[in-house]
C-alpha cells in the first residue's frame, strides 16, 4: 500500500499576504433558511475515529465525504474558551456530516499566524507553515489512500497567511487527484454566499456559535459590562461579543449547513460518476 505519494510533489511557495484575513461582520441578515431543511436531516453523523471496519467500507463506498475541522489553541479574550476555533468548526462539521452523510475526522488544533506573533497574546500555540502544511498534505493523502473522494477542509481559525496555506496544499492535492474533489472554506464562507457575513475574531459571531454550542464554555461576565474594547486589550475582532446570543449562533450554524449541503453534494454527484465509469472500464 502507498503511504504516501510525492510524485507530484509541487514546490513549496512561502504565502505572500500579510493580513490576519478578518471578515467584516453584521447582525442584520436576511432570512435565508429552507424552512424544510430539518426533515432532511439523518438520524445520526459520524465521527471517524469511532468507526468499526464494516461501517468504514459502507461509507466509502456510499459517500466517500470526509471532513477536517482545522482550527488552533488561541486567545479569544476573556470571555471564551481558547479553543473556540475548532470547537465551532468541529461542531459546525459534525451537523453537515449529519445532514448529508460521510465522516467527520478527530478536529486538529495547529494554527499558523495566530494571536502570538501577530498581537502577542498568550495562551495561544502557534505551529509553523510548515508543520500547518504537511500535517494537512498527509491526512488528505491518507483519506485518498482509503477511499475518501470529497475532502472538506474546514477552517475554524482565519489567519491570513494560515488560510494562504491550507488552500495551497488543497490545490496541490487537487492538482494530483482528477478522481477526487478538496476544498477549503472558512468556516463563515457558506453563509457568505447567501451575503451573511459571519467571521470575527472573538467577536459577536464566534461569541454566538460557542454559545450555540458550547454555552458552559463563554462568560461574557468577564468583560467589562459597556466601554470600549481596545485591541491590544482584550484580542477582540469585529462587532462587540457583548451583543452575542445562542439564537444569533444556531443561526449562523443552520445557514452553513444550508448553503454547504447542496455544494458538497454536488461534488459526491460528480467523484461517485467518475468512480462507476473507472469501474465499468475494468
Ligand atoms: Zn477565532
Amino acid at each position: 500500500m502507498q503511504l504516501f505519494s510525492w510524485a507530484c510533489s509541487g514546490r513549496f511557495t512561502p504565502p505572500v499576504s500579510s493580513s490576519y484575513g478578518l471578515a467584516p461582520t453584521a447582525l442584520a441578515y436576511k432570512n435565508v433558511l429552507p424552512s424544510d431543511m430539518k426533515q432532511n436531516r439523518k438520524e445520526d453523523c459520524v465521527k471517524y475515529e469511532e468507526c468499526r471496519p464494516q461501517q468504514l467500507d459502507r461509507i466509502i463506498e456510499e459517500c466517500p465525504f470526509a471532513i477536517i475541522p482545522w482550527g488552533a489553541h488561541e486567545w479569544h479574550s476573556l470571555h471564551a474558551a481558547v479553543g473556540l476555533d475548532t470547537l465551532k468548526a468541529y461542531h459546525m462539521a459534525l451537523d453537515l456530516c449529519a445532514e448529508i452523510g460521510g465522516v467527520v475526522l478527530p478536529p486538529v488544533y495547529c494554527g499558523y499566524q495566530t494571536m502570538k506573533p501577530w498581537r502577542d497574546f498568550r495562551h495561544t500555540l502557534e505551529f509553523t507553515r510548515e508543520t500547518v502544511y504537511y500535517l494537512l498534505l498527509q491526512h488528505l493523502e491518507q483519506l485518498y489512500d482509503e477511499g475518501f473522494r470529497v475532502i472538506l477542509v474546514l477552517m475554524g481559525h482565519y489567519g491570513g497567511k494560515h488560510v494562504e496555506n491550507i488552500q495551497e496544499v488543497v490545490k496541490r492535492f487537487c492538482d494530483c487527484h482528477a478522481r477526487a474533489r478538496a476544498v477549503a472554506w472558512q468556516d463563515y464562507l457558506p453563509a457568505s454566499w447567501v451575503d451573511v457575513k459571519g467571521g470575527d475574531h472573538a467577536g459577536v459571531n464566534e461569541t454566538s456559535l460557542l454559545m450555540h454550542y458550547r454555552p458552559d464554555l463563554v462568560d461574557l461576565s468577564q468583560l467589562p459590562a459597556e466601554g470600549e474594547l481596545p485591541m491590544e486589550v482584550y484580542g477582540i475582532g469585529g462587532e462587540d461579543p457583548r451583543k452575542a446570543s445562542p439564537e444569533h449562533g444556531r443561526y449562523l450554524a443552520e445557514l452553513f449547513v444550508a448553503q454547504a449541503a447542496p455544494k458538497i453534494r454536488e461534488m459526491l454527484a460528480e467523484v461517485l460518476e467518475i468512480r462507476a465509469a473507472a469501474k465499468g472500464q475494468l
